[in-house]
């Protein structure tokens, strides 16, 4: 499969002919269970939580968009990134970017570090940083870039340069650019997460995560986190979001097109503040995204001043609808502070410069023509 190009791999991969009916879709196993052909044999599946037919066709997608070895569905993205820390132990010291994903930081700051392991919050788009912080215990360095919702950057193929001198592993939540426009992977980085959630499915109909290893021993590792802890996607979504990945390539077309026509739009609007959109040259890290990304894709973020404003403008809105959540067709719109990024404090918010005012908007694939029309009523109401 690898020989062919992107758009190719994401209708092939992974799906070809059911062997055994000639269907040409995926089929849904819904089985929990296989016969076995003799005691300690099967035909390859012997529980669904340890493996499934479609599950596998999935992972097999998923290995092939990332360029990875080995894919793993997880229920959603944070059962990914809770594998992905799962076999780290007491003592162990992890970085992680410092404005992340609220629920990846819920998961660190309220369970994992119960468990002894030492999560410590860097701003991973300053290297000097990132050096300094890494330590004999470090195991792993966890980047999210672009980062929601400031969509400031962080350097993958330095940032792994860097950790690798000091044996450390680096993952990478790749799911605002999607295997699409981002290739962590073939930019140094050793593990790619993603919530599926997201582009990937591409629908807002079903949650899920993954992540895709670069190593042999990547696989048997989240293979063990998914048969013995079990936060398995179901037969049903993984349907799902391997007809989502057919689609990709386009869809991202799409939203990269009305993502950019968004952000000029908004670039000329007096009453928006502080526009966070790594396409525009204003962008302090535009350069980075240039050289590491593929486009922008279609999230960005920005200011309206004022809580109340924030509030006018989410509830004139018609078009985009007001929710959280990302990367389906629709466009949506959400308020960070008490949405994404509720769980941390005032302080933590403030200092990551997530104020009141922060509108985030996933740019959908609708006539980009309406979606402007929409933001520039909605603006007139702040
Ligand atoms: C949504 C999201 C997650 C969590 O994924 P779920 O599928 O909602 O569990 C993690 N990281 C990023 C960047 C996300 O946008």
């Amino acid at each position: 499969m690898s020989e062919y190009k992107y758009s190719t791999l994401a209708v092939h991969a992974g799906q070809y002919p059911d062997p055994l009916t000639g269907a040409v879709n995926v089929p849904v196993y819904l089985s929990s269970t296989f016969e076995l052909t003799g005691i300690g044999t099967d035909k390859g599946w012997d529980y669904s939580r340890a493996g499934n037919p479609t599950r596998d066709r999935l992972e097999e997608a998923l290995a092939a968009l990332e360029g990875g070895t080995c894919g793993h569905a997880f229920s959603s993205g944070m059962a990914a990134i809770y594998a992905l820390v799962a076999m780290l132990r007491s003592g162990d010291h992890v970085i992680c970017s410092h404005n992340v994903y609220g629920g990846t930081a819920r998961l660190f700051n309220l369970i994992v570090r119960n468990y002894g392991i030492d999560i410590e919050y860097v701003d991973t788009g300053n290297l000097d940083a990132v050096g300094a912080a890494i330590r004999p215990s470090t195991k792993l360095v966890h980047i999210e870039t672009p980062t929601n919702p400031l969509m400031s950057l962080t350097d993958i193929a330095a940032v792994s340069e860097l950790a690798h001198a000091r044996g450390v592993e680096v993952s990478v939540d790749n799911t605002f650019m999607s295997p699409a426009l981002q290739s962590p992977l073939a930019l140094g980085a050793d593990i790619v997460m993603h919530s599926t959630t997201k582009f990937l499915n591409g629908h807002s109909d079903g949650l899920g995560g993954a992540l895709i290893g670069s190593t042999p021993e990547h696989k048997e590792r989240f293979l063990l986190v998914q048969k013995a802890a079990g936060g398995i996607l179901s037969p049903f979504e993984c349907f799902l979001v391997l007809r989502g990945i057919r689609t990709l390539p386009l869809r991202m077309k799409q939203h990269e097109e009305n993502g950019r026509a968004v952000a000029e739009f908004l670039s000329t609007q007096a009453k928006v503040k502080r526009l966070a959109y790594p396409g525009l040259k204003s962008h302090p890290q535009h350069q980075l995204a240039l050289k590491q990304q593929r486009g922008f894709g279609s999230m960005l973020s920005f200011d309206l001043g004022s809580r109340d404003a924030a509030g006018r403008f989410l509830a004139a809105i018609k078009l985009f609808l007001s929710a959280e959540s990302l990367g389906g067709v629709e466009s949506l719109a959400s308020h960070s502070a008490t949405t994404t990024h509720a769980a941390l404090s005032d302080e933590e918010r403030e200092s990551l410069g997530i104020t009141q005012g922060l509108v985030r908007l996933s740019v959908g694939i609708e006539d980009k023509e309406d979606l402007i029309a929409d933001l520039e009523q909605a603006l007139q109401a702040v």
